[in-house]
């Protein structure tokens, strides 16, 4: 068994068009790799931070990404004709990765498990009510009665009106 601590700050930007982790985010890799009678068995901790904006509001959103996965790497040649080693139970061979030589590629799992549990949405709280469509001001920091007077026909008459001086 062999244990690795890998940083990667230089990459292309992973994520979902509205939350990512920018292409000089750190992604932090905790890596337990394990031979067993079939292969390699990497299980791996990933931590980064996608940063995006809210979809209701447009503030900026930082979601803390902290998955786990494993991934059984298969030997290229059968290692059924001579298994040492634990075997360990593996679901539908067909899904398995393959070694490629001595290399292992942990391009898509490290991938897939930053980006299958980003929200879609992100939003910057639960009950974020987003902008004002008239005036695109935050509804957080509008009064409760802020309104336009758009839909008030009533004092239409009253626009051009400056006021009892004039
Ligand atoms: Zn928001
Ligand atoms: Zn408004």
């Amino acid at each position: 068994m062999r244990e690795y601590e890998l940083t990667f700050d230089d990459h292309e930007p992973i994520g979902v068009p509205l939350l990512a982790v920018p292409s000089d985010g750190a992604i932090y890799v905790d890596l337990r790799i394990e031979a067993v009678a079939q292969g390699v068995l990497a299980t791996s901790k990933i931590s980064a931070d996608a940063i995006g904006e809210c979809t209701r509001c447009l503030d900026p959103v930082t979601f803390d990404i902290d998955e786990t996965f494993q991934e059984l790497f298969l030997y290229q040649v059968d290692y059924r004709q001579k298994p040492k080693g634990k075997e360990i139970e593996v679901g539908d061979e067909d899904e398995l990765l393959e070694m490629e030589g001595d290399f292992i590629n942990l391009d898509g799992p490290i991938r897939d498990a930053l980006v299958l549990n980003l929200p879609v949405n992100p939003l910057c709280s639960e009950d974020c009510e987003g902008l004002c469509p008239t005036c695109g001001v935050k509804w957080a920091l509008l009064p409760e009665d802020h309104a336009h007077g758009a839909a008030d026909i009533r004092w239409a008459g009253l626009t051009d009106w400056k006021g009892p001086n004039s």
